[in-house]
């Protein structure tokens, strides 16, 4: 993707028409995934302030470390850009531009020391979080963010393809040692950096979020793979499970159940659909097979700039889904001390049916190791 000076302002005129309906005055970002959306560059997480301000009215002010200038791709016809000093106050000129505002959007992932700075300057603001104004605008990819995903998504896949054929070593390896290898792989398959790399073997699967670690791949374990980085600013994010030998016919009936609630779900992930009715269709399905009770997380969230991000396919949240959202939709099921798996794909919603970006094999694939 190369965007130009329009791409961007149509990005302003966008955010300004959501300030106005929100009812929001201004909004400010700084670390994280707003800025590099609105503006095209991303700020370094540092102590030194960087920060974009927009109104309704008056140029966008990127307020940055004069050091940092260099990196910037600076578009005068989009945004104003104020370069300080290392001596300089930079907070100074964030609360001057931030005029008569009184309701400001913070950045979500602003740090806190800025917020307190800014705070201490102008204690009459009324601050919400960006995402009340950002959301609307970054949940809803346009073409170019969808192929973005798409070639992550790829990318991943054939990461996955290769663990799937038995490329990559598992038997007598760490999971540590498994989870550097699929790493090494992401990054030659084009990923910019690796966001996590979850390798889980037998009983360790069993906990959502295991932290790869010193237990040895053995036959007769399943092993669950996470992975996702992000390519060219988009994440990719990508789950599935191998069995080393046939799996045990515990384990054969637990995936089975788990591929249906995931297909089913993955059937439904389109426009007349709530985030709310995926989730329900995934648990609804692995109640019915009997693992209801092991099924302890949502079933997905939003990808895009950032792994996890609007919209949130969870129980509660009725909101519709519309062409442009891009998600995963994820079950898992997670028997304690025992196994369990996982299932992951990234699904862009359209008119008419789900755009299932991940392709690799959904099967439990028996590797000899
Ligand atoms: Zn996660
Ligand atoms: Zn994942
Ligand atoms: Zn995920």
């Amino acid at each position: 993707m190369q965007p130009d000076d329009s791409f961007f302002a149509d990005r302003i005129a966008r955010l300004r028409a959501q300030l106005t309906s929100t009812g929001t005055d201004a909004i400010c970002v700084s670390v994280g995934a707003d800025l590099p959306y609105l503006v095209g560059y991303e700020a370094m997480p540092l102590e030194r302030l960087t920060m974009l301000i927009v109104d309704a009215s008056a140029p966008p002010l990127l307020v940055i470390p004069e050091l940092e200038l260099a990196r910037v791709v600076v578009r005068p016809d989009v945004f104003e850009v104020a370069a300080w000093g290392e001596t300089a106050e930079p907070m100074d000129l964030v609360a001057e531009r931030l005029g008569s505002a009184h309701r400001v959007a913070i950045g979500d992932t602003t740090w806190a020391r800025f917020v307190v700075d800014l705070l201490a300057l102008r204690p009459d603001l009324e601050l919400t979080r960006s995402a009340s104004v950002m959301s609307a605008l970054r949940s809803v990819k346009d073409g170019a963010e969808i192929e973005a995903l798409r070639t992550a998504a790829a990318a991943a896949d054939r990461v996955i393809s290769q663990v799937q054929s038995g490329e990559v070593g598992l038997v007598g390896h760490t999971e540590a040692e498994v989870s550097a290898e699929v790493s090494r792989r992401l990054i030659a398959e084009g990923h910019d950096s690796v966001n996590f790399a979850i390798v889980a073997a037998g009983a360790n699967a069993a906990s959502p979020h295991h932290h790869r670690g010193s237990t040895v791949i053995s036959p007769g374990d399943s092993v669950l793979f996470d992975i996702g980085g992000t390519y060219d600013g988009y994440c990719s994010d990508i789950t599935r499970c191998v069995s080393i030998g046939e799996p045990s016919p515990e384990m054969a009936d637990l995936y089975s159940v788990l591929f249906e609630a995931q297909r089913a779900a993955v059937a439904i992930a389109c426009e007349g659909s709530t985030c709310q009715d995926v989730d329900r269709e995934a648990r609804r399905i692995i109640t019915e097979g009997g693992f209801g009770e092991f099924f302890i997380h949502r079933t997905g969230h939003g990808i895009g700039m950032e792994e996890h991000e609007d919209p949130y396919i969870v129980e509660g949240n009725d909101e519709p889904l519309v062409a442009g959202h891009a998600f995963s939709i994820e079950p898992g099921i997670y028997v304690p001390g025992k196994h369990g798996a996982r299932l992951e794909d990234i699904v862009v919603a359209t008119t008419d049916g789900p755009d299932q970006l991940n392709q690799a094999d959904h099967s439990l694939v028996v590797v000899e190791g």
